[in-house]
């Protein structure tokens, strides 16, 4: 492989030729950088990247490599992106929407700080839905970012250029965040691997809160096994967000494990008329796949899903209305710096962008929002949505309790082309058909590919019982070491 080429390989492959001393950080970091350069023009995944400070980063891995230090640092050297709603010290958090257009943090979030203390390179931020409301992202105030399969199609949403962008090789891994889907949506798009980890795995402290009822960060990879290794990284609990819990960290996938004597639920709710004849198609030739290697399918029901994406499109407008009410351009009165290395307040920047103003689908969440949290109508809306949801979670917890997990489509079909449903919100709403039971529950859940339909990537979404990403791997690893599926690249860009 030449030094150019190396932005191709997984973490694991990285981590071992780093540690072989057949490459170095620089080079890898170096040649993802060229990736992005040459590519994101046309994909625009990337909204800023840190080229100076990625190659310091890098240089500084290579030294304590050098040394012969570092050994507890697991991602030692390894090039990432991260999602412009987690915040970055010195570095801007946009969150795909103008308000933030200029928005320097002045702290790194919690699992930015976990991975450059794991010795992880960043290279700079993502685009993405504005506040990671979408499907698309179509509502990103800097341009849609475009699927590398087909240019003229969508990669999903909201972490969408994340998912572009590991698809594309621009980066060992990216994170996203997943409220409603937003990274096994786009990871499925993009015929990558996304994996969103239970509620409270990993901290949202320093993410911009979308809702925090379901927010989680997590990791959009090559490879199943590379989730793995980021999940460990920025898992745990952190006592600046209550939610995080102490729990037994995951632990290393165990070679020569394999999927003998497992049983697999399949809702029937999940595998209703409107999806795509390819995607079914996919599906099922991925269910005899699991066969062959040991797994037992059985069906199984969850009549409540059919409420999943009513349900959260009240409490998630409602959670909305709340957090954004921060940018009021009041409350905030910390100062940012901006590219020249001025100080202003946040108050100016607010007060002068306030002006661009919030996109229209943020507008739409607020005032849905604000409509079902309001006098006379909160407990016909907010409290009937939260009723519905402990019961789809009731369900959800009960039928996991009989299987190993649950195995679903991640989206009903495939890539959409830009444009075609952005000015129709039901129909955007409806793409998270598949994704938000696992939201409202709070269990881990992980897309992978598994195949093509019009020559676009179809993804599998393995939903998992609460803090078991352990068994999403297994099956998820074992799947991708009988197929090849997670190997595939556009064309076009190789
Ligand atoms: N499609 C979902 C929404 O628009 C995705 C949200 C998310 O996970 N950030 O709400």
């Amino acid at each position: 492989m030449s030094k150019s080429e190396l932005n191709k390989l997984t973490i694991k492959q990285a981590i071992e030729k780093l540690n072989n001393k057949e490459i170095t950080s620089v080079e890898l970091t170096a040649a993802c950088l060229a990736r992005i350069k040459s590519v994101n023009g046309k994909i625009n995944a990337c909204l800023t990247v840190c080229e100076e400070q990625a190659l310091v980063e890098a240089k500084k891995a290579d030294e304590i490599r050098q040394a012969g230090q570092g050994q507890a640092m697991s991602l030692l050297g390894i090039p990432y992106l991260a999602k412009d709603n987690i915040m970055t010290k010195n570095i801007k958090t946009t969150a795909g929407s103008k308000i933030l257009e200029n928005y320097i943090a002045c702290y790194d979030a919690v699992i930015i700080k976990k991975l450059k203390q794991a010795g992880a390179v960043l290279l700079g931020k993502t685009n993405m839905d504005e506040f990671a409301h979408g499907s698309s992202t179509e509502n990103s105030a800097f341009g849609t970012t475009h699927n590398p399969w087909d240019l003229s199609c969508v990669p999903g949403g909201s972490s969408g250029g994340s998912a572009a962008a590991v698809a594309t090789d621009m980066c060992l891994f990216a994170l996203g965040t997943d409220t409603g889907g937003s990274i096994r949506h786009p990871a499925g798009f993009c015929g990558i691997t996304g994996l969103k980890p239970t509620y409270g795995r990993s901290s949202r402290f320093g993410l911009i809160s979308m809702t925090s009822s379901t927010d989680v960060p997590g990791p959009l990879t090559k490879t199943v096994e590379d989730a793995m290794l980021v999940l460990q990284v920025i898992e745990g609990v952190d006592k600046n967000d209550a939610t995080t819990v102490e729990i037994t960290p995951s632990t290393p996938l165990c070679q020569g494990e394999n999927l003998k004597g497992l049983t697999v639920g399949l809702p029937k709710e999940y595998f209703i008329e409107g999806i795509e004849k390819g995607v079914k198609q996919a599906i099922e030739q991925a269910i005899e796949e699991f066969k062959k290697l040991g797994v037992r399918f059985v069906e199984v029901s969850l009549p409540h899903t059919k409420y999943g994406v009513p349900v959260y499109y009240i409490i998630t407008p409602s959670e909305i209305s709340s957090n954004l009410a921060r940018f009021d351009g009041i409350k905030y009165g910390l100062s940012v710096m901006d590219e020249k290395n001025h100080i202003h307040s946040l108050f100016d920047i607010y007060a002068k962008s306030r002006g661009k103003g919030f996109g229209p689908e943020a507008k739409r969440r607020i005032m849905l929002g604000t409509y079902a949290l309001s006098a006379g109508y909160y407990d016909a809306y907010y409290i009937q949505a939260q009723k519905v949801r402990t019961k789809i979670k009731q369900e959800m917890d009960k039928v996991l309790g009989q299987v190993n997990c649950l195995l679903t489509p991640t989206a009903p079909h495939v890539a959409f082309k830009i444009g075609s449903k952005s000015a129709d919100p039901l129909k955007m709403y409806l793409e998270d058909i598949f994704v938000t039971g696992a939201s409202l529950s709070g269990l881990p859940a992980i897309s992978i590919p598994c195949g093509f339909d019009h020559s676009l990537p179809v993804g599998l979404q393995l939903i998992g019982k609460k803090f078991d990403e352990a068994m999403l791997f297994r099956i998820g690893h074992n799947y991708q070491t009988a197929t090849e599926w997670h190997l595939k690249r556009a064309k076009s860009f190789y």
